[in-house]
């Protein structure tokens, strides 16, 4: 379906398989997985069966290696080595900031680089997770927004982000699998099975890229991350952010049923056009009933709205007040998340003093409405909100005359 936006989106377009001629069952539905098998050569039963154990082995387990699925007949094993790989994107870098946040530089099969966050507090560790490599959405406070985007992720690189973090907090079960009917090896690590302790316990799509412009793979993404017999994160510890895609919104609440949150930055059609440029195909208003319209939504799951602090830009306490206005207006279950702006190199903006950010939060709080301030996390190695960008990635040249000339005007 093609979804209009600022710039028409692309396609996910052909990635060259990781494992050469191999196919990669990540990402593919269980019906994916089984006809894959059917292809291959297995009869239906077989498929059936097989594709159920394989599904397991990936989503429960984190395996890999056919040879390490001990349900599996050891005959068949090197069978579908030859066919399938267990595919993990590759970790170009990864680094730890000073307050525990994880970042890391993704490459998948064909080159392209993307990033994932693990930000780990007291009570709950989320990833945020990429769905594009760059972004269409010129967002101005956004370090990702300065990269044009080259392709959408698929599923499978998507969901890979999700395991790829289960790998490296070395949280995958332990131990032989009760559920499994037909072991016949003794080659099973030895242990207890446990699911419990998540480190990893929230997904957010707030990586790099705009998750309703991607719809269709997010979509088979979170599917498998929500499934039962799998990762099994409940929709309540998902949410997904967009900077406004009106016509996707009511679909995302219907069909995929996560926790919505919204990049709002700013109460009128002036701020909100330069800020976040999307707006000038989908107005506040247009927004705003679309929030209310979302499936799903009401006070035990609240929307939450994106508010970036910038100086002197969207933060006076009329901003906030205008902000009330419009939440009630709308009646919307709603609560404001503000964030202090990361800086970034070429950023035009600044952050909001503490005290402005704090006058702005007490002004909704006091309506009844809940505005906690973001404590920034992993600033240090760039990977908080807004400072994604995928290193090696260029700006464009048209990009920069851009930033030159915002800079330009600035200064001036
Ligand atoms: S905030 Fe999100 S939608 Fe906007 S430019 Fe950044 S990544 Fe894209």
């Amino acid at each position: 379906m093609q979804i209009p936006g600022h710039i028409d989106p692309v396609t996910t377009g052909t990635v060259p398989l990781r494992g050469g001629n191999r196919v990669d069952l990540v990402g593919l539905t269980r019906e994916g997985i089984r006809s894959a098998l059917e292809e291959a050569g297995l009869d239906a039963k077989a498929a059936k069966l097989r594709s159920k154990q394989i599904w397991h082995w990936i989503y429960h387990r984190g395996v890999t290696e056919f040879d390490a699925m001990t349900d599996i007949a050891k005959a068949m094993r090197p069978w579908l080595t030859e066919r399938f790989i267990v595919g993990r994107p590759t970790v170009v870098t990864a680094q730890v900031s000073t307050d525990g946040t994880r970042k890391w530089l993704l490459a998948a099969a064909d080159g392209q680089e993307y990033e994932m966050v693990f930000i780990p507090d007291a009570d709950r560790g989320t990833l945020c997770v990429s769905s594009q490599v760059g972004c269409t959405l010129n967002c101005r406070f956004c370090h990702t927004g300065t990269m044009r985007l080259v392709r959408n992720l698929s599923a499978g690189e998507i969901v890979g982000q999700v395991l790829l973090a289960r790998d490296a907090l070395g949280e995958w079960p332990k131990g032989t699998m009760a559920s499994s009917a037909d072991i016949d090896d003794e080659d099973d690590d030895a242990g207890h099975y446990t699911a419990d302790g998540r480190m990893l316990t929230n997904i957010v799509m707030m990586g790099m890229g705009e998750p309703l412009y991607n719809f269709d793979e997010v979509k088979g993404a979170l599917k498998i991350v929500m499934d039962g017999d799998g990762l099994a994160l409940s929709k309540r510890r998902i949410t997904l952010s967009t900077s406004g895609v009106v016509p996707m919104m009511a679909r995302a609440g219907e069909e995929i049923g996560v926790n919505l949150a919204v990049s709002l930055h700013a109460v009128n059609k002036e701020i909100r056009d330069e800020i976040v440029p999307l707006n000038r195909k989908y107005g506040i208003e247009e927004l705003l009933a679309a929030c209310a319209a979302y499936p799903g939504a009401n006070n035990a799951r609240r929307i939450t709205f994106e508010y970036v602090m910038l100086k002197d830009k969207n933060d006076s306490d009329a901003d906030a007040r205008e902000l009330v206005r419009l939440i009630k207006q709308y009646k919307l279950p709603a609560k404001v998340n503000l964030i202090p702006f990361n800086p970034w190199p070429g950023a035009i903006y600044e952050c909001s003093s503490p005290e402005r950010v704090r006058a702005f939060s007490n002004i909704i709080f006091e309506s009844g409405i809940s505005a906690p301030i973001r404590t920034p996390r992993g600033r240090d190695i760039m990977a908080a909100c807004g400072q994604l960008k995928s290193a090696a990635t260029k700006p464009s040249r048209a990009e920069l005359d851009r930033i030159a000339e915002e800079k330009q005007a600035a200064l001036g």
